[in-house]
This record gives C-alpha cells, structure tokens and sequence, in this order.
C-alpha cells in the first residue's frame, strides 16, 4: 500500500477511535482521550548513535491487581491496571511526552530538557521512531528514557491479540535498534488497556505507564492552560502527560518552557521511571 493510503487509512482508523474513546471503551481501565500521532511527510535520515540508559533511582507505585510476581527483570509481573503514579519520597514527578518523534517539536523540547537538565519519557510510535532514528538516538545521549508507544496508534482494545503483539513488538525492535536498548516500559494508546495488552507487554518485557495529570495540550487549550493543568496537578507522586507530536504542539512546547522552572522552583525533582524491584 503507498504511504498516502496508509496515511489516509489511518486517520479514518483514529477517527473511529477517538469517536470509540469518548463514547467509553470496554475494558478501558485509564481515562485517555483520542488523539493520534500526525504522520510525517518524509522521512529523514538519521544518525544512529547509542548509548545506555541511565534511569534515576525511583521506584513505581503499583495500584491493585498484582499478578504472580515476575521472574525477572524481561519478565515484569501481569498487572490488571496501568501504574498511574510513583512512590517516593519528596516532591518528584515525571514528564512524560507521547506520539513522537516529530522533527519540528521533539527536538524543542529536548532542548528545553536540557537547558533544566532534566530528563523525562518519551513513549513514541514505533513508525515515527523508524522516520527519526536520530532523534531516539538523542534521547538516548542525553539519558531520556524511550517507552513503546505502539506502531501506528491504533486502539488495541479493538485488535487481535496477534495484532497488538505485532504492534508491540515491531515497536520494541525499532526502539532497541535505533534507541540502543528495548523498551521497559509500555503506554496503551487513547489510555485503552485489556488482558491482552497487559499479558503481551509483560512478555515483551514492559511495564504498563499511564500517567496522574493529562495536560490535554492535544486539543490546543492555550498554552496558559496548559500550564496551570499542570502546575495545579503537581504532587509528588505525579506523571504528567503531554505530547509531542500528532499536531500542532508549539502550546506544549512553550508551556513546558514556562512550568519547567516554575516547578524546578518549587522544589520538584522532575525525573525518569526505573523498573520496580519484585
Ligand atoms: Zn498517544
């Protein structure tokens, strides 16, 4: 199929699950909205650098619904719900950006990250990932942690189990190709998670990520508001979500610019997930 088609097909695709989304999803577990990632128009050649990761020392918080505990550290347990915060002590929170890479926004905001020194979680698509190499390999220079976003966006609540394993894993391999390590950690599209998704990303090796505070940047509010969801949600504990890609996102930009040192100010220590000890 030519990439217009694809392209086409998979905005009708998201229509349909955005309009699934807001009419409430079965087996939806985390509120999530529909949105999706904007396609690029061309590809760019990228180099391919890698680096290891080096996540910051702070453990997630799991909610109910532990399942049998896991044999190690590619095997993480099943759960029955996303984590949706972290554990920890002091003020600390996480930033997290979805849909990615795109050429124009992600690299703003990678610059931003680094101006503040502080790294956050990007969980892209694992087709934008194969258009951008270079920038996956910047987020891992400069020791941000990449997540599996899915290939394409679809709603996996929708799809086979064979499906999203397809899903899953091509975006794994793309990730480890191109970022230097698989993803440990997984986001449903549209929050829309189910057994499948929890048993295929644990086989897989990821742990299911939603987040505490939806910044909803993806309906271009303003970036004023933007930044007061996210300063009135700050709490220790809180994964904030944003996007940096699927539109127009020069408001999630300019608002990280402005609530990053506000909350560096307020004492928050903004930092990365690292895999909880089971
Ligand atoms: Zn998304």
């Amino acid at each position: 199929m030519k990439k217009d088609q694809l392209l086409t097909r998979r905005r009708a695709l998201l229509a349909g699950a955005a309009a699934a989304g807001a009419a409430g999803t079965a087996g939806v577990l985390a509120a999530g909205r529909g949105h999706g990632p904007a396609r690029p128009a061309a590809p760019a050649a990228g180099a391919q650098a890698q680096s290891p990761l080096k996540p910051s020392a702070y453990r997630l918080q799991p909610l109910t619904g532990y399942g049998t505990p896991g044999t190690g550290p590619r095997r993480p347990a099943v759960r029955s719900e996303p984590i949706l915060r972290m554990s920890g002590r002091g003020r600390t929170m996480m930033l997290t950006f979805d849909d990615g890479p795109d050429p124009h926004y992600t690299p703003e905001i990678l610059d931003t990250l680094a101006e503040y020194d502080v790294h956050a979680t990007f969980f892209v698509c694992g087709e934008m990932a194969g258009y951008y190499k270079d920038l996956l390999s910047r987020m891992a220079d400069e020791g941000h942690v990449v997540g599996n976003h899915t290939w394409s966006h679809p709603l996996l609540t929708k799809l086979s189990r064979s499906r999203v394993r397809a899903e899953m894993e091509s975006t794994c391999e793309i990730v480890e190709k191109t970022y230097g390590e698989p993803p440990r950690w997984f986001r449903a599209p549209y929050g829309a998670w189910n057994r499948a998704v929890f048993q295929l990303g644990a086989e897989l090796g990821m742990e299911p990520l939603a987040w505490t505070v939806d910044s909803l940047d993806w309906t271009t509010p303003g970036t004023a508001t933007i930044v007061d969801r996210v300063e009135d949600g700050a709490a220790p504990g809180v994964v904030v979500l944003s996007h940096d890609a699927g539109g127009d996102r020069s408001q999630t930009v300019r608002a990280l610019r402005t609530y990053l040192p506000q909350l560096l100010d307020s004492g928050y220590h903004l930092t990365v997930p690292r895999r909880q000890q089971v």
